[in-house]
């Protein structure tokens, strides 16, 4: 079977695999790092260094790298990020990176070297702006997601696709530990000494929890389209001109609100970190992805669409009306798990004074929560700034 053949590469090994598949010149001399820096797969990085060229390896592990070698997870996940990586590069190839070869008995994928460019998250909390990164991300969900939906595909295409994209492992993760363990008193969160009050009092917020139940819900079910998965800024490469979308291992097909809502979500926490006045730029990326996913979406969507009831009046705004509602709850739910979860955002855990650190996790928090509850009262993205400026 796959796992009986399957090793980890080393850097010796890793080298080995970018000759073999002639990615470099046959004398060319080759050093490797290994700089995974995530918590699931290693990352090698083979160079040779006189030439300046480059390649990425990466390699699922059958466990949780941070946790170790007592959780395991499937080595599935890794076909899915290559496979993701190949169907995005068909409607976004600007905004992925290429992927060279991929191998599925050990779980690689190797991909281009983008180490020119800063993670986001990085980036962010270093007080960067990225000028065009709401333009890009904007363009490459709305070419993605109305790409894989059935809108685009048809029905029997998408049902196909879908096929390919189970992923159940990788869901149930998302499911327990960004729905589930925030909202209820689990002993995988990570409450800061001073927060706890307020975390007790969401654990017993009735209307709160049934509308994290019911966004739970529509994640499980909601078939829609192709989703990245986990869109954080920390799966985000960028300049000051280019973005590049990596790390794709939780794709399955769900609601397209939920890579809008994660990419909202992580954006407000950097801003919630950073000074008043340094905020700007970043609230302004919140309102531009969604303007430029919904122009790129309509124009998506006038220029195909399988759905011969599409053109009925009014429905493509219900439609983003929707995705856009959908959006708003599912980046509550995100900036509720990084305050009261087991992953936190690394650039408000990095606030030394503890009163300033205390107060941005309880508006983060107190957001999050009007996020999830009154989705339905948000109708454009200027509300999701001036609650921010509310709840702060
Ligand atoms: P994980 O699934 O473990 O989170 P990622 O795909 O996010 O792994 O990669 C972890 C880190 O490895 C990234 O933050 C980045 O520093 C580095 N990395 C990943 N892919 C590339 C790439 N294509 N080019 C350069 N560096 C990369
Ligand atoms: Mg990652
Ligand atoms: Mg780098
Ligand atoms: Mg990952």
């Amino acid at each position: 079977t796959a796992d009986s053949i399957y090793e980890p590469l080393t850097e010796e090994t890793a080298i080995q695999l970018a000759r073999r598949l002639n990615l470099f010149d046959a004398e060319a001399d080759l050093v490797c790092r290994e700089i995974g820096d995530g918590n699931l797969n290693l990352v090698f990085h083979v160079t040779e260094p006189t030439a300046g060229k480059g390649v990425i390896i990466k390699q699922a592990l059958p466990y949780v790298r941070i946790i170790g070698e007592g959780w395991p997870l499937t080595l599935e996940r890794a076909r899915m990020e290559s496979e993701a990586l190949r169907i995005f590069a068909r409607y976004a190839p600007e905004y992925v990176p290429e992927v060279y070869y991929t191998d599925n008995d050990y779980a690689i994928t190797v991909m281009e070297d983008l180490s020119h460019l800063t993670i986001v998250r990085t980036g962010l909390a270093e007080g960067a702006i990225y000028p065009l990164l709401s333009t890009h991300i904007g363009q490459y969900m709305a070419r993605t997601l109305y790409g894989t939906s059935d809108y685009a595909l048809g029905a029997e295409a998408r049902r196909e696709l879908a096929l390919q994209f189970h992923n159940p492992e990788l869901c149930k993760i998302t499911e327990n530990f960004v729905f589930t363990y925030p909202l209820i008193d689990h002993e995988s969160n990570v409450v800061e000494e001073g927060l706890r009050p307020l975390a007790e009092q969401i654990w017993r917020d009735a209307q709160l929890l049934r509308e994290g139940a019911r966004l739970k819900r529509h994640f499980m079910i909601s078939a829609e389209a192709l989703l990245h998965g986990d869109l954080h800024t920390g799966s985000i490469f960028a300049s000051e001109t280019e973005t590049r979308v990596i790390d794709p291992e939780f794709a399955f097909y769900g609601p397209m609100g939920y890579d809008i809502g994660l990419f909202i979500a992580n954006t407000l926490l950097s801003a919630f970190a950073r000074s008043e006045h340094s905020r700007e730029e970043l609230l302004a990326h919140v309102t531009n992805v969604w303007d430029v996913f919904a122009a790129e979406f309509t124009a998506l969507w006038q220029e195909n669409n399988q759905e011969p009831l599409a053109d009925a009046a009014g429905y493509l705004d219900d439609e983003l009306l929707r995705i856009f509602q959908d959006a708003i709850g599912y980046a509550g739910s995100e900036m509720m798990r990084r305050v009261i979860g087991l992953a936190h955002a690394r650039d408000i855990e990095a606030i030394s004074d503890k009163d300033r650190r205390l107060h941005i996790k309880s508006s983060a928090a107190l957001l999050a929560r009007d996020l999830i509850v009154n989705r339905s009262h948000y109708k454009r993205a200027p509300q999701i700034v001036e609650a921010l400026r509310q709840a702060d």
